[in-house]
């Protein structure tokens, strides 16, 4: 009888460990099933100073070059076919405004959150986009910037949805120098919470103008 309880409780520890390792397989399995997005990364640092002239002549220096990461964005924006909404602290590239333009001249709805002091800049985009039929709001005190840095295009389009966020502005000092980073994905899940964020701040900025 003893023997038998021995031999009973030396295969308990054992028993243990292989239960944890098949739970452990059944997870990995489900979050493998479950995480079929893709994630795209980009990452800007002081090297990217020297791409100014690949920006200029429309010429890539290499998988990491600032041309490279801009015609990215400028892809996302082409590639829109229902909605655009981006919350950008401070955008002042033009190629950015001007893609956002042609996507709203082609029927795209494009909406634009921007910073309430970072709009006031020379150099912003904001009033542009604004006066050319993209509405454009920003918070309503001076208090707390608006700080966020993301776009998301075609929200509701299982097929063509994407996701761009991160620390990075839509401004030349972005794209040639700051160390910055975005992730491109089109994890649903993060789109709706995103686009839900964006529809919340929405309904109680004010117009810029
Ligand atoms: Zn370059």
């Amino acid at each position: 009888m003893f023997k038998e309880l021995s031999l009973l409780f030396a295969g308990f520890p054992v028993a243990i460990i292989l239960y944890n390792n098949y739970k452990y397989r059944k997870l990995t399995e489900k979050l493998k099933v479950e995480d079929s997005y893709n994630y795209e990364c980009m990452f800007i640092t002081s090297k990217n100073r020297t791409c100014a002239s690949h920006i200029r002549r429309k010429n890539q220096c290499g998988q990491e070059c600032s041309y490279k990461y801009l015609r990215h964005v400028l892809n996302l924006i082409k590639q829109a076919k229902e909605t655009i909404s981006i919350c950008m602290y401070h955008l002042t590239l033009e190629e950015i405004s001007t893609a956002l333009i042609k996507a709203k001249n082609r029927g795209v709805k494009v909406r634009c959150i921007s910073d309430i002091i970072m709009m006031e800049c020379s150099s912003s985009k904001i009033m542009r986009l604004h006066k050319t039929g993209i509405p454009a709001k920003v918070q309503n005190t001076h208090q707390s910037l608006m700080h966020h840095k993301f776009m998301i295009i075609d929200a509701d389009n299982p097929n063509n949805k994407q996701l761009m966020f991160g620390s990075l502005n839509h401004t030349i000092k972005g794209f040639l120098g700051n160390w910055d980073n975005t992730i491109t994905t089109n994890n649903a899940q993060m789109i709706e919470s995103y686009q839900e964020e964006f529809d919340r701040m929405w309904e109680t900025f004010k117009f810029v103008c």
